[in-house]
């Protein structure tokens, strides 16, 4: 499986086999950080170890800061001229999308993390 396809889908980093989340809707709030305790298919653990998924804030903020360019790169290229006096609507219109897309950018962040760690640190280790 391609490796933005497991991304975007939040398939296992190893083997696009089956989710990392137990509950597959990340806008079901009560479970949206649930994940088994491994893969089903290929036994990657996804409990690394206490505290991993606090690095997944930094890349969080990477994907948000990321995502605000974007749509910031729109907002100029379609608003030209009228940056200043248009800006209210573009905070009144980014403001609820990243409130939306809150819960799947972070499913998304500890995706890019266990990614991470499993490309540069596991992969390494086993020299794979
Ligand atoms: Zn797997």
């Amino acid at each position: 499986m391609n490796l933005l396809v497991k991304f975007l889908r939040l398939r296992c980093p190893r083997c696009g086999g089956a989710p990392i989340f137990l509950d597959t809707n990340p806008y079901h709030l009560k479970n949206l950080t649930k994940m088994p305790d491994k893969c089903p298919k290929c036994q990657l653990s996804y409990k690394v170890e206490m505290g991993f998924y606090w690095g997944a804030m930094y890349v969080s903020y990477m994907l948000n800061a990321l995502f605000f360019l974007m749509m910031a790169a729109v907002y100029v290229v379609t608003c030209w001229g009228h940056l200043i006096d248009w800006a209210h609507y573009f905070i009144m219109i980014a403001s609820p999308i990243f409130i939306i897309i809150s819960p799947y950018t972070l499913r998304l962040s500890r995706w890019l993390w266990l990614w991470f760690d499993y490309e540069f640190f596991i992969k390494r280790k086993k020299g794979l």
